[in-house]
């Protein structure tokens, strides 16, 4: 084992940002005390200190913030496309200048590493807006017909994973086409989703066209439940999301469904090993692990498995686990103590059910929320960390022998969000992408994204797609 190699901290500073004590909820175009009187605090899961406190949204909040996008909407409607384009472009821009604060403030309040809010979170959201907003005009010339309408408000709820990229993904959409949004983010990161408030009242975008308003999952269900709101785009847990599919049936109100996943990385004999195993790093430390398509199941052809499964270790090992702030680390905080619960949980499962843990040797910050890159072999498709999604820094590996092996194993889940092919062989690629049941497949590469092409998953990973043509359809309705 080589020597882990050793850096100077390089630590971003803080002090771009600058935090209020307490935060409204937005609505009508301007920050609001909430109705409900209460607050909440956000803290850094890093370091579990104070950053802010953010309005509770009460049922009162919820039904004032739809009642601002009711009329958002109205003037929205009344905005020529071209003109919607122009808000769009300028939040894009406006993102863009303020991105490093964007990035800072991302990694205090979520936990994930600067080089990837930086890197990867921030240049995905303003290129979602440009995207969008360049298709804002195009919507009658791309499918030939004035037949499709904005469904009117719709309201949308988003986890802690990625914050202000899941903002992105589905506010960018949404204005494009014509509604007005009524926006949740996840209780423990509000606070880029906050700063973006401040970036639509900057771009002078009308007012109630965009409403957010923060609180939990209480918060979500008064969205859920709201008369008025025609159509709901959610990403989280599939329990949630299934409850919310129950609460709109029969309603005539629109759904999409982002849900969870346990997503499959095949490795065949025949792939390049060192690349592979740089693919599968990634696929499942990336941002701790709390990815939904994350490559969290390890199927490793048995002819290859100890020499992959040595080298796999010596790189995690590498890998850097601490401050987020910190431009050198790999691995940051876990969002939450509640996460971070559930993952020991699931792990000590794991161990209980015979399977064999390799853990990094690495020294974990005194306060705040961490978990240990984590590494299970011997492990039976049957259990429940092959089974769950653990939605932490944890890869479970299961061998198989032949394609059609490796094929069952990775549809033999309730979910069908991703999947990863590792192969040299073009045609054996072709053949296992077609046997699989993902709604995204990378190959000889993983958790690559872009605004163009859509993404979501099959069976229980939930149905509609985000990004791309398809995106803009998940936001518009056919005129009866
Ligand atoms: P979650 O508990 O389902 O929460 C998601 C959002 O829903 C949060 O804003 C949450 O509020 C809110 N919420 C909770 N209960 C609700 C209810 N009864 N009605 C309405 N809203 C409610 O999920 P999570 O644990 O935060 O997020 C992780 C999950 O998201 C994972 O399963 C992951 O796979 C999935 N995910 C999927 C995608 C995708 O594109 N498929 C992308 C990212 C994440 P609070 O947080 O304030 O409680
Ligand atoms: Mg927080």
């Amino acid at each position: 084992m080589i020597e882990k190699w050793s850096y100077s901290d390089s630590v971003e500073s803080r002090e771009i940002v600058s935090l209020e004590d307490k935060y409204g909820h937005f609505i009508d175009g301007s920050f609001v005390s909430p109705k409900s009187k209460k607050y909440f605090d956000s803290i850094s899961p890093s370091t579990e200190e104070l950053l802010s406190q953010v309005s509770f949204g009460g049922e009162a909040d919820v039904d004032n913030a739809v009642s601002s996008a009711r009329e958002g909407f109205k003037t929205w409607q009344k905005v020529k496309p071209v003109e919607r384009s122009k808000y769009l472009f300028k939040i894009a821009r406006l993102i863009q200048e303020r991105s490093r604060e964007f990035a800072v403030l991302e990694s205090m309040d979520g936990g994930k590493p600067i080089k990837e809010s930086r890197d990867v979170d921030l240049p995905q959201v303003s290129a979602n807006f440009f995207y969008f907003a360049g298709w804002a005009d195009k919507l009658d010339i791309s499918w030939g017909t004035d037949k499709l309408k904005p469904y009117g408000v719709a309201g949308q709820i988003i986890p802690w994973n990625f914050p202000l990229l899941m903002l992105a993904w589905k506010v960018a959409p949404a204005l494009a086409t014509g509604n007005s949004v009524v926006l949740k983010p996840a209780e423990t990161t509000p606070l880029t989703a906050l700063l973006f408030a401040e970036i639509c009242a900057e771009a002078g975008l009308p007012d109630g066209v965009f409403n957010l308003v923060t609180g939990n999952g209480e918060t979500g269900a008064f969205i859920v439940n709201h008369e008025d709101i025609d159509k709901i785009a959610f990403t989280g847990s599939t329990g949630v999301g299934k409850q919310i599919q129950s609460t709109l049936a029969g309603t005539g109100k629109g759904l999409t469904l982002e849900l969870g996943g346990k997503a499959a990385n095949i490795v065949y004999e025949d792939a390049s090993i060192d690349q592979a195993v740089e693919g599968v790093v990634n696929g499942i430390f990336f941002n701790q692990g709390h990815v939904c398509c994350a490559g969290s199941r390890l199927l490793i052809q048995e002819s290859i498995e100890n020499e992959f499964i040595e080298k796999l270790e010596r790189r995690m090992q590498q890998l850097r686990v601490g401050n987020p702030l910190d431009k050198n680390t790999d691995i940051g905080a876990i969002n939450s103590k509640q996460q971070l619960n559930k993952i020991t949980e699931l792990v000590e499962s794991g161990i209980n059910d015979g399977g064999s843990i390799y853990q990094t040797e690495c020294e974990l910050p005194g306060n705040g929320f961490w978990f240990k890159p984590t590494l299970f072999t011997n492990v039976q498709p049957a259990y429940r960390i092959a089974r769950e999604e653990i939605f932490g820094p944890v890869l479970t590996t299961i061998t198989f022998r032949t394609p059609e092996e490796a094929v069952e194993i990775a549809n033999n889940t309730e979910y069908g969000l991703s999947a990863g092919i590792w192969s040299e062989k073009g045609s054996k690629v072709l053949w296992t992408a077609d046997n699989l049941d993902a709604g995204v497949i990378w190959s000889n590469t993983f958790n690559k994204f872009d605004p163009s092409s859509p993404f979501g998953g099959y069976k229980e990973s939930g149905f509609g797609r985000e990004g791309g043509r398809h995106g803009l359809l998940s936001y518009l309705k056919e005129e009866k």
